[in-house]
């Protein structure tokens, strides 16, 4: 096994081995690029190493064999007194962890080299303050020495001479730092700083090595769902400086802009730094374009590395170079971060330029970031005061009061006020709070805190861990950086998308994304918005391709309609109980009621009409499509009063004695309905079984409906659903009864209906009989909404906001099982359950309707198993089409 690639030896598809920065570097060398020479040491070793506690035996000979060639390549030594080679020990994994990692400079400066630099170099100063940096750098990450010590031995250095920065250090004060540096590490960790270079390398590369599982690293990873057992390359690489003179610098720049995608010059520029001064924003830097005024050969130079790199990777690069005294080289380079909206920008670009075809084009956009896209925004040309920013946890544009519990969230939202509910964090007795909030912001807590797990469950704006605001509850008022504070009732704005936080009221307008798929923007149009474009030749590219269809969860004429402007083919779920609310709610009371048949008749009699009107519409606003129509399915208590809300009203009017016979006789039904666990009690088939003549009547409206509009020419197309079957039996009883009300229809109207009656799938005992239950079913749509809850044992009305904040922040799972499909589990089942069926029916149609249909990576999963299409809500539908074309290109 080989431990060590050298740059040369290496290239870009080697990430798994020499992560993405070492990888990189290697594709860089190969094409020519100045980069200075090193090697890499490979995951491989890392993973050893962490395993075992100790180096792959075979390491450090490999790591001598490289060093000697390096050295050969540089012609000095590590080290070497008169003119040392001195090397940067940086870690590189896989993915990118951003500062997570460690990094040592300037490794093989000793008492003795610290010399042959300062001649080298011609300048004194350097020399010291490079050693000081080694020290620095090296005491802390490596030997774990409290940094904090070596900066306030720097802050007192700085205070005895009367200065405040560094660079008023003279030599004779660094080479002072040096004594009391050295000092320190001795004290602090009982030997002396290292003075034999190679001994400084390899504790370096071990000590990159660890950092791999540090807690912050570790954190980092699970929020960001990199898995834990990569290990990191390490990159050891030749030192170039960037702090050599004014002929020197340091710089980071774009191929194009990762805002716009326009290609131009991008990026910032500093003379006389290294890249740790960009970082750590000591000095200003200037824009990239005045380097053709500084250094016009380099400008050049790295012109046209940009245009190579652009046109070798296909796509945008992020790069960071130096330039040591009219010396470009380049340091690193990868596909960089862009907006989202570049991103659509980008990939159509580079169709037209012809990098990239427009299979490849779609897999450089994805579904999570046209959502993006497709919030309200803040007007950005609109004066706003920002008064801090935290991390961007649920998009969207919010504005509103502050207050500061949940308490007047509620109170004040009652009375039509829009409040943004602000807190240091939030726990569950906030929910109440959060629900009534146009948006959350707290001071505490990332990505997968309370507040942003349970923001996002719910589609509400939250910005959360914004430190830099001070949120005191008590005195209910937040303090800015800037002093402003925002007492309770201030306007305040938040924006989920960047994280942004202003005071007063922005005005917020509509994404022009949704303009265009609404019909109201058109991408033809001269003036059309660039971003409108590319996102409609994108989506054209997915609908090409695409092999799933997309439907809409729909119940009503304005959401059919948006959704087929949305590019829906048809409704995969009509919740029939969404039919059921409002002002109909007491007949459907006065059904349950009802103690006689003769009054259940009345009862249903009465919806009849209604439940057809209903339908009516729905087939005319998806005429020519499918529309799956499933009968009732909730616990028929969700629509009588609420237990204990009338308990208190007959027992108040008991003790007034004016009992009135309705409450009495209403309250003795919510009694026998209750259930401990209604999602497990009467609902779905089982009411249907138990209730005469409910799913006849909903049969019959949708047959008459249906049959009302052939008769006008239309083309309805209708598909009845039975909702938490368990077994072939159930669902062999409804349809007898349905196909006999059917028949009844299409006789009385002389019409044939062609109506199809299937089932959901979202109970295990369903899906593991699968093949039996595909003998009574014409189609299965999985519910994987009950499916989760039932093969997990997580009552989905519960448990997000309640214990999923703790099994995310351990990692149990990346993201909720409710969000994304779990494969290995659901996903399993959903998996055996299209085979059974297809089985027993090749024509089976297979759809699914459970939050996961809108989802990315579910979409993904969908297509791999062979559904014929996913359904979801109508604002989820263009993400469904984009990601069911990028499972398919
Ligand atoms: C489901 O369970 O996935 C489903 C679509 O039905 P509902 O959400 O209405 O229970
Ligand atoms: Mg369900």
């Amino acid at each position: 096994q080989k431990f060590v690639y050298d740059f040369t030896e290496g290239n870009r598809n080697l990430k798994d081995l020499l992560g993405g920065k070492g990888a990189n570097l290697a594709e860089m060398t190969n094409l020519g690029l100045p980069v200075p020479p090193g090697f890499t040491i490979t995951t491989e070793a890392c993973k050893v190493y962490l395993d075992s506690g100790e180096e792959p035996p075979a390491l450090r000979d490999e790591v001598s064999a490289h060093l000697d060639a390096l050295e050969a390549t540089m012609d000095k030594k590590l080290g070497q007194p008169n003119d040392p080679l001195l090397v940067s020990v940086r870690s590189g994994a896989k993915f990118s962890m951003p500062g997570m990692m460690d990094t040592v400079l300037n490794i093989g400066l000793s008492d003795d080299s610290v010399a042959g630099l300062a001649a080298q170099a011609g300048d004194e100063r350097f020399a010291w303050d490079s050693y000081r940096r080694l020290i620095q750098m090296f005491g802390k990450t490596v030997l774990g020495v409290d940094g904090d010590l070596f900066e306030e031995a720097l802050e007192r250095a700085k205070h005895a001479k009367g200065v405040s920065v560094d660079v008023d250090l003279d030599a004779a004060d660094l080479k002072a730092l040096v004594g009391e540096f050295k000092a320190l590490v001795s004290k602090e960790t009982g030997r002396d700083f290292p003075q034999d270079p190679r001994e400084q390398m390899d504790l370096a590369v071990c000590a990159v090595f660890d950092s791999w599982n540090t807690d912050r690293a570790k954190l980092y990873r699970r929020q960001e769902r990199i898995p834990g057992d990569l290990g990191t390359a390490v990159n050891v690489c030749s030192m170039v400086f960037g702090n050599l003179g004014p002929d020197s610098g340091t710089g980071v720049a774009f191929t194009r802009d990762p805002a716009s995608g326009h290609q131009g010059v991008y990026g910032d520029y500093l003379q006389n730094a290294q890249g740790e001064d960009v970082v750590a924003g000591i000095r200003n830097t200037v824009p990239l374009a005045d380097l053709e005024g500084i250094d016009k050969p380099s400008y050049d130079e790295l012109m046209r590395i940009m245009e190579t790199l652009e046109t070798h990777y296909k796509d945008l690069c992020d790069i960071e170079f130096t330039i040591e005294r009219g010396k470009l080289w380049m340091l690193q380079t990868r596909v960089g971060k862009r907006t989202a909206g570049a991103a659509f920008r980008i990939a159509t670009q580079l169709v037209d330029q012809g990098l990239i075809d427009e299979a490849e084009a779609l897999q450089r956009v994805n579904g999570a970031q046209l959502a993006q896209l497709m919030f309200p925004r803040f007007d950005e040309s609109a004066a706003a005061e920002k008064i801090g920013r935290g991390i961007a946890a649920s998009p969207g544009a919010a504005v509103g009061k502050a207050v500061f519990d949940s308490y007047t969230a509620v109170k004040w939202s009652r009375s039509g006020e829009k409040v943004i509910l602000i807190r240091r964090e939030t726990n569950p007795d906030d929910l109440n709070g959060m629900i009534a909030a146009e948006g959350i912001l707290t001071s505490r807590g990332g990505k997968t805190s309370h507040a942003a797990v349970v923001a996002r469950g719910m589609g509400k704006t939250c910005v959360c861990g914004a430190e830099e605001l001070e949120v005191d509850t008590k005195r209910r008022c937040l303090t800015a950086p800037d002093g402003t504070v925002v007492q309770e009732g201030d306007v305040v704005s938040i924006d989920g998308s960047s994280g942004k936080v202003y005071l007063g009221e922005v005005p917020v307008v509509p994404s022009p994304v949704v303009e265009y798929f609404e019909g109201r923007m058109h991408a033809g149009a001269d003036d059309a918005d660039e971003l409108v474009k590319a996102v409609h030749r994108i989506m054209a590219y997915a609908d090409r391709v695409r092999r799933l269809r997309v439907r809409a969860n729909a119940d009503n004429a304005e959401d059919a309609a948006r959704a087929r402007r949305f590019g829906a083919q048809g409704i995969g779920l009509c919740r029939t109980e969404h039919m059921f609310l409002g002002e109909r709610r007491e007949m459907v009371e006065r059904l349950i009621l009802a103690d006689t048949d003769a009054d259940r008749q009345t009862a249903l009699h009465g919806l009849l009409p209604l439940q057809k009107a209903d339908f009516t519409e729905l087939f005319e606003a998806m005429d020519g499509l499918p529309v799956t129509v499933r009968l009732l399915d909730p616990p028929l208590h969700e629509f009588l009063p609420d237990i204990t809300e009338l308990s208190v009203r007959v027992a108040l009017a008991e003790a007034r004695q004016d009992a009135n016979e309705n409450d009495l006789r209403l309250l003795q039904a919510v009694h026998k309905l209750h259930e401990q666990n209604p999602m497990l009690g009467l609902r779905g088939v089982r009411l249907g079984l138990v209730i005469p003549g409910l799913f006849a009547m909903q049969v019959r409206a949708i047959a008459e409906a249906a049959a009302e509009r052939k008769n006008a020419k239309g083309d309805p197309r209708a598909e009845i659903m039975i909702p938490l079957v368990g077994t072939v039996q159930e669902l062999e009883i409804v349809r007898e009864e349905a196909e006999r009300v059917i028949a009844e229809v299409e006789q009385a109207r002389g019409v044939n209906l062609k109506l199809t009656l299937g089932t959901m799938i979202e109970l295990p005992r369903a899906a593991l009989t699968a093949g039996q239950i595909a003998e009574s079913a014409d189609f299965f749509s999985f519910g994987t909404n009950d499916l989760t809850q039932t093969v997990w044992g997580f009552s989905r009305d519960d448990v997000e906001a309640s214990f999923f904040t703790a099994y995310l922040e351990k990692g149990i799972f990346g993201v909720s099982p409710f969000e994304t499909i779990d494969r290995d589990g659901v996903g399993a089942l959903v998996r055996s359950a299209v085979e059974a069926g297809r089985a027993t029916r090749p024509d089976l149609k297979l759809g699914v309707c459970g939050e996961h249909g809108g989802d990315p990576e579910s979409v993904h999963f969908f297509h791999e198993v062979g559904l014929d299409y996913v359904s979801c809500s109508p604002f989820r539908i263009p993400v469904a089409r984009l990601e069911a074309g990028r499972a398919a290109a």
